[in-house]
């Protein structure tokens, strides 16, 4: 994903909040946090990139597609929703001019992709043609010969057959639903695009076409969601039967349409469930997917054959995968250094075309930093093997941390199980409030976004 982060509000992490949904980030998706970074460490991509290839450290890429019908009300995504055809046709272009010059230089050239995931926005909003021309281009610079994933998010509003055939044919083999809800008054009043009827005939054509994964995404917490619905929503999930179910819980960070109306309102709390409420519904999907067979593979997903049903771009990253972004606003991660893109699609086309580099802020992180960025990822599997950071990192996890390990296993949120750490469902259900003990101090009290 690409998070909108223009402007300047930087949102200190939420993480006190134990019962209303106050405006902010909650979510932990990267470590340390945004507001680290910065211009200074922007050339360091480019040194980075003029250096020797890293043996054989997997390389994954990140397509950004910032285009979407409609801006729902919680989105906090750098979005367009008034694009036109040529505007489109220039962004794809310079995006390919970027991954060109991404190829040419020594870091990259001749490295293959392990994974792709074409993010937004919204991928499918793409017509057929845009994205077959595209794919093409993209094999053409960087082949996909050595790619183990495609993942391809969609809007089930803007799905055909013939769209999904293509997308199945350009060689997506994890296509995501992002379909949210199955109640038409709760999509239409949190602004999302498509209805439910359009969820059931996307998912049909993609079972018919044979996709290898399909994941559907769920948000608890939507804005008038109730326990009736929420139910409903989770058994629809279980009749459609899909490889993977991911449970977002919703959050309402400052950019998002939701929180400019709180502040009109002079509210402070925000007019969705508080966070127990969708701790338990969460807890509910996930328990209703065991007993339907799933299995729960991290803090938001359940999948329905676990050894089968892989989420390579997820895996990789977070055991510290090289991944090239491209596109508008775009978070990419390159030898130890974190990079965005410029967040304003103008800016971030002109600096393409001059042949510039669109790296707008970077943060090139130290061995303990990577430590504990993978340390916390991990963590939101529910499960961290001791051993990897042994090896990887020469670091003993439980010396380390043995103050707040030995707390967490006081409240009955851990337990030690030979090599592993594993937290209970209902620590891991709120496992985003716990990562921040983890921060290095100065780190603790961070500005996000
Ligand atoms: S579909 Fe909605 S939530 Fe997703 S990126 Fe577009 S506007 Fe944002």
């Amino acid at each position: 994903m690409s998070e909108d982060t223009c402007g300047d509000t930087f949102v200190k992490p939420d993480v006190e909040t134990k019962d209303d949904t106050k405006a902010g980030n909650y979510f932990v998706s990267n470590y340390p946090p945004f507001s680290f970074w910065g211009e200074e460490d922007a050339p360091c991509v480019e040194s980075l990139l003029n250096s020797p290839e890293p043996g054989d450290a997997p390389l994954g890429l990140y397509y950004h597609v910032p285009f979407c019908r409609k801006r729902c009300h919680f989105c906090y995504f750098r979005v367009y929703t008034d694009k036109n055809s040529s505007d489109i046709r220039r962004y794809l272009s310079a995006t390919m001019q970027e991954l060109r010059q991404y190829a040419e230089r020594p870091y990259v050239a001749g490295r293959k992709p392990k994974y792709v995931y074409f993010g937004g926005g919204t991928p499918s909003y793409l017509s057929a043609q845009q994205l077959t021309e595209l794919t093409d281009e993209m094999k053409a610079i960087m082949p996909w010969d050595e790619t183990e994933e495609v993942t391809f998010e969609c809007e089930p509003g803007t799905l055909t057959e013939k769209k999904l055939e293509v997308i199945k044919n350009f060689g997506v083999t994890r296509l995501s639903l992002g379909i949210e809800n199955f109640s038409d008054h709760v999509l239409d009043i949190n602004g999302r695009a498509h209805r439910s009827p359009e969820v059931f005939r996307a998912y049909d054509y993609a079972r018919g076409l044979g996709f290898d994964n399909v994941n559907v995404d769920l948000i608890a917490g939507m804005l008038d969601e109730t326990d009736e619905n929420w139910v409903d929503s989770v058994g629809k999930v279980i009749d459609l039967s899909p490889d993977c179910v991911t449970i977002y819980q919703m959050e309402i960070p400052f950019n998002t349409t939701i929180y400019k109306s709180m502040k009109e309102e002079g509210k402070l709390s925000a007019p969705v469930a508080d966070w127990p409420t969708k701790r338990r519904w969460a807890d509910y999907a996930f328990s209703e997917l065991e007993n339907a067979g799933y299995t729960v593979t991290s803090a938001y997903t359940a999948v329905k054959d676990p050894e089968a049903t892989k989420f390579v771009y997820r895996d990789r990253l977070w055991t510290g995968a090289d991944m090239v972004s491209l596109g508008v606003a775009s978070f990419g991660h390159l030898g130890g250094i974190h990079y965005q893109n410029l967040v304003h699609i103008d800016d971030y086309i002109k600096k393409i075309e001059e042949g510039g580099a669109p790296v707008r802020r970077a943060l090139l992180t130290t061995e303990e930093e990577r430590f504990i960025r993978e340390l916390i990822l991990q963590f939101k599997l529910g499960r961290v093997n001791l051993g990897y950071f042994r090896d990887k990192f020469g670091e003993k996890v439980e010396e380390r941390f043995s103050e707040i390990l030995a707390d967490l296993e006081q409240l009955g949120d851990l337990s030690r199980e030979g090599d592993e750490l594993v937290l209970t469902r209902e620590a891991l259900l709120r496992v985003d409030s716990i990562l921040h003990r983890f921060f290095l101090p100065k780190h603790r009290d961070a500005r996000y976004v």
